[in-house]
């Protein structure tokens, strides 16, 4: 394959990016000069070997622990639970939170053939009881697979005897986290559902 049609075929399966855009994109680069395109690759090349997931709380960072786990301001009492490392910027976007995370690292789906062994709620667990915590917020995606995961999380974080909340349902049915406005989603975490006391 040609160098174009590799980079091309590279590009496509970038989310969002059709083969129109992949090759609009091809054809800005072949145009571009040397320096940015190196700087560009230098740039993805540095993403991989500088960026990992903490080792606390799952959210990508250069520094092990994460700056929100070793921020001495933060309330460390609360965590909140999302899917993704991404989702965890969603979330301090609202500015409204200011406790602690946790990354699970997806969702239950056995369809996808991902059950509760293959993402990181033992470690929450053990997080739960190491650093004293008092309440949980569930902020899984409002579909299918966040709810049964929510539900899943709430009973085996019921024997820990703490406040278990899930993010209200200002959030779209079926919506996601990632394409939820900055106000539905401060909203919902406001306006929470307990559905634990502990
Ligand atoms: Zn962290």
């Amino acid at each position: 394959m040609d160098a174009l049609s590799a980079l091309v075929k590279s590009l496509s399966r970038i989310p969002g990016m059709g083969p129109k855009s992949a090759s609009r994109v091809a054809y800005f680069l072949l145009n571009s000069d040397q320096e940015y395109n190196s700087t560009l690759a230098d740039r993805i090349e540095n993403l991989k070997s500088r960026v990992h997931h903490c080792s606390v709380c799952g959210r990508f960072t250069e520094e092990d622990p994460c700056s929100i786990c070793e921020d001495p301001t933060r309330e460390r009492a609360i965590i909140c639970v999302v899917e993704e490392a991404r989702d965890v910027q969603n979330m301090e976007s609202t500015r409204e939170f200011n406790g602690l995370y946790h990354v699970l690292g997806g969702v239950i789906s056995p369809i996808d053939g991902i059950g509760p062994d293959q993402l990181r709620i033992k470690e929450l667990l053990e997080r739960i009881q190491k650093e004293n915590c008092k309440e949980v917020i569930i902020a899984t995606n409002p579909t299918v697979e966040g709810d049964t995961t929510a539900f899943y999380l709430a009973r085996e974080i019921e024997p820990l005897r703490i406040k278990i909340s899930r993010l209200a349902s200002g959030l779209p049915v079926g919506g996601d986290l990632e394409y939820t406005d900055r106000l539905t989603l401060s909203r919902s975490l406001n306006g929470r559902i307990t559905l634990s006391n502990g």
